[in-house]
């Protein structure tokens, strides 16, 4: 199961740069993850400043 990033997500663009596969986009005002894309390796969720990546 992929990482996810929920409502909390203000769009802030801390996390692109830390997706190494490049799973991390933005859609409709908040970042997503393309859960077929991610490698679930949690690079992302501490660059989060409102913690709003989540693992499983
Ligand atoms: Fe990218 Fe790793 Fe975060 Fe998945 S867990 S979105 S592969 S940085």
């Amino acid at each position: 199961m992929a990482h996810s990033i929920n409502d909390d997500c203000i769009n802030c663009g801390a996390c692109d740069d830390s997706c190494p596969v490049n799973a991390i986009s933005e859609q409709d005002g908040k970042r997503v993850i393309d859960a077929d894309t991610c490698i679930d390796c949690g690079a992302c969720v501490d660059t989060c400043p409102v913690n709003a990546i989540l693992g499983h």
